[in-house]
C-alpha cells in the first residue's frame, strides 16, 4: 500500500466531492473506480497467477461500472472495448505495463508511459484502471518480500519509478527541517521515491529562475510545478499545508490547475487517470 490506503482514498473523494461543486461528478466517479481497484487489489492476494493476464476478468466488472457512472465518451469506448477478443485486451494492458523496459530505456526517450500517451484516453483509461492496483499489488509485494524501501531511488534523480519504470503521477511534500522534502509518485504503481526539491523531473533544469511555482487560491496546498525550458509541469501536493489531502484524490480534485497550465502552454509530465 502506498500509505494512502484505498479505504482512505474513497472517503477522500467522498469528502472532495461535498465541497467542490466543480468537481463532484469527477469524484463521484472516482469513488466507485477506487472501490472498484479495491476489491482488485485484495483478489490479486489470493492469485497464484500474478502476470497481467490475471487482470483479464475484471475487465467485465470495469465495463459495467463505466457503463452505469461514466462519461458519454468512456461509455463508448467500453461497448468497442467489450467486442474485443481477449488477446487484444491483453494487449492494450501489456502496451501499458513493460516494468522489464525500465533499464534498457533508461538512456531512451521512449519509457513505459509513451505507451499510454499514445493510446486514445479512453482506452488508456480502462488499461491504467486495472493496471493501478495491479502494479500497487505488485510493489508492495517485492517490497515486502526483498525488504527494500520505497527509497530504493532516493535522491538519485531518477525520473522514472524504480519498482516499474512508468513516469510520475505527482509530487508530495512534507516537513522535514527547513526545506521540506519532495519526493515523486509513480503514474502506476504508486511508489513514492524521493526527489531534489529543485529540479525539474522531466528535464533535469536546476535553475530555479527557470522553475516558476504557481499555487491556485481555492487550493493552497496545491502547486503547479512547471519548467520554462521543457515546458512541462507536475503538480505537488503539499501535505505539511494540509495533513488531510490524499495525493492522487486531490490531484484528480485540482483539474482546473491542469486547465490553467494548459493555457499557459505547460505540458504535463503524466496525464492522471481520466487523462488529464
Ligand atoms: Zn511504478
Ligand atoms: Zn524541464
Amino acid at each position: 500500500m502506498s500509505g494512502f490506503s484505498w479505504d482512505r482514498r474513497i472517503a477522500r473523494a467522498g469528502e472532495l466531492s461535498q465541497s467542490h461543486a466543480a468537481v463532484s461528478e469527477l469524484l463521484s466517479f472516482y469513488q466507485g473506480v477506487a472501490r472498484f481497484q479495491k476489491q482488485v487489489y485484495e483478489k490479486l492476494a489470493s492469485a497464484e497467477d500474478h502476470s497481467v493476464s490475471v487482470l483479464l476478468p475484471y475487465f467485465p466488472g470495469l465495463f459495467a461500472l463505466v457503463t452505469q457512472t461514466g462519461s458519454p465518451a468512456l461509455v463508448t469506448s467500453s461497448e468497442n472495448l467489450a467486442q474485443l477478443p481477449r488477446e487484444d485486451l491483453l494487449e492494450l494492458l501489456t502496451h501499458v505495463w513493460q516494468p522489464s523496459q525500465q533499464n534498457e530505456n533508461e538512456h531512451t526517450e521512449n519509457g513505459p508511459d509513451e505507451n499510454s500517451e499514445d493510446l486514445p484516453a479512453e482506452a488508456a483509461f480502462f488499461a491504467r484502471a486495472l493496471l493501478q492496483p495491479y502494479g500497487e499489488y505488485l510493489a508492495e509485494r517485492t517490497r515486502v518480500a526483498a525488504d527494500a524501501s520505497a527509497d530504493s531511488g532516493a535522491d538519485s534523480g531518477q525520473v522514472r519509478c524504480p519498482f516499474c519504470g512508468s513516469k510520475p503521477q505527482l509530487a508530495v511534500l512534507r516537513p522535514e527541517g527547513d526545506g521540506g522534502k519532495r519526493s515523486l509518485m509513480c503514474c502506476l504503481c504508486a511508489t513514492e521515491w524521493n526527489f531534489r526539491r529543485v529540479v525539474c523531473p522531466n528535464c533535469g533544469e536546476q535553475n530555479k529562475d527557470h522553475l516558476p511555482i504557481f499555487v491556485a487560491k481555492e487550493f493552497d496546498y496545491v502547486r503547479v510545478d512547471a519548467c520554462d525550458t521543457c515546458h512541462t509541469y507536475i503538480k505537488s501536493i503539499d501535505l505539511s499545508k494540509n495533513g488531510n489531502a490524499i495525493p492522487v484524490v486531490d490531484e484528480l480534485a485540482t483539474v482546473s490547475l491542469n486547465l490553467w497550465a494548459a493555457d499557459n502552454n505547460f505540458h504535463k509530465l503524466s496525464p492522471n487517470l481520466f487523462g488529464v
